[in-house]
């Protein structure tokens, strides 16, 4: 993918356990190969693994600058970057639109990776302008845990009904036939939910 001139936007978006970190990565180790100068960003409610990396759940890791908001990911843009990875940039605010675009028109290869649509399959976060505004979208499948099919959703399996509720335990990959709607006990619903579990080796 380096056919654009100038700067531009890729988005790599799917549900969980689609391989999107892995995706990022690998375009992202490619850009190191090429000598070009990268910086990779992530927000700092990931802190499912070490906060300056981002690991992809068959292990890849690559160094990355853990962010508050969209503010603070373009104030520590440095000089001379090429390419700028964005991880997990669903979590981020509204405002991330626009860092992206201004990056993009700056000459720089923006690559951000996130979940498209939340446990209810509602569009999450600033993911459906960031789709809107991109050169290139990828969208990822998982395998879906009942049929084996290709899966698009990221079904809960457990927790309360919070939009965010980090922890892979919480949930599965399921298609569209194998998807179902998720009600917590309404005992199980605090605001925001946090069990960080780290993931089985092999949970790819
Ligand atoms: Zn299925």
């Amino acid at each position: 993918m380096d056919h654009h001139r100038g700067g531009w936007i890729e988005i790599i978006a799917g549900g969980m356990f689609s391989g999107k970190s892995e995706e990022l990565i690998r375009r992202l180790r490619r850009a190191v190969i090429a000598r070009q100068r990268v910086q990779v960003f992530k927000p700092l409610l990931d802190d499912r693994f070490a906060t300056d990396e981002v690991v992809s759940r068959d292990e890849r890791r690559l160094k990355a600058i853990a962010v508050a908001t969209s503010a603070e990911l373009l104030a520590r843009i440095e000089i001379g970057v090429q390419v700028v990875g964005i991880d997990e940039v669903q979590f981020f605010d509204a405002g991330v639109v626009e860092v992206c675009m201004q990056l993009a028109d700056a000459g720089i290869r923006v690559i951000a990776a996130g979940l498209d649509q939340d446990y209810m399959r509602r569009p999450f976060g600033p993911m459906p302008a960031l789709l809107a505004v991109a050169e290139e979208v990828s969208k990822m499948h998982a395998v879906c845990v009942r049929c084996r099919g290709a899966a698009h959703y990221s079904q809960r399996v457990s927790g309360g009904n919070a939009q965010v509720e980090v922890g892979d335990s919480s949930y599965e990959a399921r298609c569209r036939h194998c998807f179902e709607a998720y009600h917590a006990a309404p005992e199980d619903t605090p605001a925001v939910q946090l069990t960080i579990p780290r993931p089985a080796v092999g949970n790819a």
